[in-house]
């Protein structure tokens, strides 16, 4: 499967050839650094069972790693032109999927359902799919597009329940916020949505010179592993990010004046005083002090109300 295709070299010579001019706009920085390229093939740890999507394939490059790795790569991109390329480009793996599309219109589950459909897709899958259990759950390995990472993040935990590890480029200070603690400057409500949900992992640091053209910022790759159910238990989980996004909207107020405060969750002064009372959290502490866990108790005592 394609294994006499060398893809080309992405160059500033080869993108001027083949006419294609980079959307800054798109968040277009392409990995050209073949060492980093490799390292976020291990670190997605892949198998020949494994149904890859890859948000942004670009020029390919990581497309066809991964290709060679897994049984089936959907890589989704929203460039016309890119879109084109590819499709000539890597025309010769039958295990690869170019969608033209923008991931954030993408409804994951139904696209990885209707996979049954292709020979390439066991039946296995399909069965355990309709038990609510796949056999194999789906990756999601990428270099994202930076100005959309947390629409990103937050849409593919929307498909938690069909993926099993998201491995993803980001901005290196996204990366730290990701996997904060408590009581430090990078801990906020990013911190919380990702450690709700996933073990997160920084696994490789990535230089700024590892792209073409350079971005501003270095970057990170990060290995959030999916639960199986939530980190902590809460009864709704609206309201638990609602208290997540109120505590954090002015990190320097207490928490007593933050709840308080927020239109969206309606308490008085005086219930939030009551409520932290029981929850064991002092008044006069601030959102960032408090763990996932105390988070919890806190918007389990409010949803009791
Ligand atoms: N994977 C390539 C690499 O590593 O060299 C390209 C990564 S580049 C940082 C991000 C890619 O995401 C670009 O190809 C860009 O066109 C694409 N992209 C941007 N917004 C997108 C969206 N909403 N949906 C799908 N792809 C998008």
């Amino acid at each position: 499967m394609g294994e006499n295709i060398t893809l080309p070299k992405v160059t500033k010579e080869f993108l001027r050839e083949h006419g294609i001019r980079i959307k800054k706009r798109l968040g277009q920085n392409f990995l050209i650094d073949e060492g980093i390229l490799n390292r976020i093939v291990e670190v997605a740890n892949l198998s020949k069972d494994d149904i890859v999507i890859e948000i942004g394939p670009g020029m390919g490059t990581l497309t066809k790693k991964l290709a060679e790795k897994v049984k089936k790569v959907l890589a989704i991109e929203i460039d016309e032109n890119l879109v084109k390329l590819l499709k000539e480009t890597l025309k010769s793996y039958s295990n690869i999927e170019i969608i033209h599309a923008d991931i954030l219109k993408i409804n994951l589950k139904r696209l990885v359902t209707q996979l049954s459909s292709y020979p390439v897709i066991q039946l296995k899958e399909q069965a355990n799919w309709q038990t609510g259990k796949l056999a194999n759950k789906v990756k999601v390995v990428a270099n994202l597009p930076y100005y959309i990472t947390t629409p990103i993040i937050i849409h593919l935990l929307k498909a938690r329940e069909i993926l099993s590890n998201i491995v993803i480029m980001v901005q290196k200070e996204v990366g730290r916020r990701m996997v904060a603690k408590p009581r430090t400057k990078d801990y906020g409500a990013l911190s919380l949505l990702v450690q709700y949900y996933t073990r997160p992992q920084i696994t490789v640091k990535v230089p700024r010179s590892a792209f073409l053209p350079e971005p501003e910022v270095d970057s990170c790759v990060v290995d959030l592993e999916v639960r199986e159910k939530p980190a902590v238990e809460v009864k709704d989980e609206e309201l638990f990010f609602k208290v997540v996004r109120a505590a954090f909207e002015q990190r320097r107020k207490t928490l007593k004046n933050a709840l308080s405060q927020t239109k969206d969750l309606r308490l008085s002064k005086k219930k939030v005083l009551e409520i932290l009372e029981k929850a064991d959290v002092k008044p006069l502490r601030r959102g960032e002090t408090l763990s996932l866990e105390e988070f919890a108790r806190l918007s389990n005592l409010i949803a009791g109300e």
